[in-house]
């Protein structure tokens, strides 16, 4: 059973890689964004709070995350197959409730993988990405805020995880299939 967690600043490809790798393993990917988006899209009431937070570039609140991370995991396909995470845990308390919450439903995660790419490759990556995929968050003002929150609430994380010595440190500024490659060489 493979169970993962994936940290990289918006636009280190986090997501892409996610989802190849899951494809390959056979398991779910669970991206906190793809399901947030999927809630505005269908103006559920979450979707409705949480697109105020998306477009401004913030975290959504973790009162408003939590329910839906443990009702996902506790999702057949979860419990059976494992998972990656993407985009969950975002900061220190949400690293601390996962923690909690899997040794409640007596799971844990193998790996945390960080996608590293250098700053200045990160606004021209999403800047592009913009033009393809018209993400309402994908504005130039919106990525920066989304890169300061990243730093300032997000990367702290590596350091929770590299003392229990599960982080591992890929370098994300290379061919997309290299990237791959390097990440199916630690998980296999
Ligand atoms: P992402 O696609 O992972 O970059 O997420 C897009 C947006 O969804 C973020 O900028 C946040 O507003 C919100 N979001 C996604 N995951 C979380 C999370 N774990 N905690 C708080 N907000 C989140």
């Amino acid at each position: 059973m493979t169970r993962l967690i994936f940290l990289g600043a918006p636009g280190a490809g986090k997501g892409t890689q996610a989802q190849i790798l899951a494809e390959s393993c056979g398991i779910p990917h669970i991206s906190t964004g793809d399901i947030l988006r999927a809630q505005v899209k269908e103006q559920t009431e979450l979707g409705i709070k949480a697109k105020a937070y998306m477009d401004k570039g913030e975290l959504l609140p973790d009162s408003l995350i939590l329910d839906m991370i443990r009702a996902r995991l506790s999702q057949a396909d979860a419990v059976n197959a494992g998972w990656i995470l993407d985009g969950f845990p975002r900061n220190v308390a949400q690293a601390e409730f996962l923690d909690r919450l899997l040794t409640e439903i007596g799971q844990s995660y193998d790996l945390v993988i960080d996608i590293h790419v250098p700053q200045d490759r990160l606004v021209a990556r999403l800047l592009n990405r913009a033009t393809i995929q018209n993400r309402p968050d994908d504005t130039e003002d919106v990525i920066r805020r989304r890169l300061v929150v990243y730093d300032e609430q997000t990367v702290p994380l590596t350091d929770y995880y590299q003392h229990k010595g599960i982080l591992r440190s890929v370098d994300g500024d290379r061919e997309l299939a290299e990237v791959t490659h390097h990440l199916e060489s630690l998980v296999n």
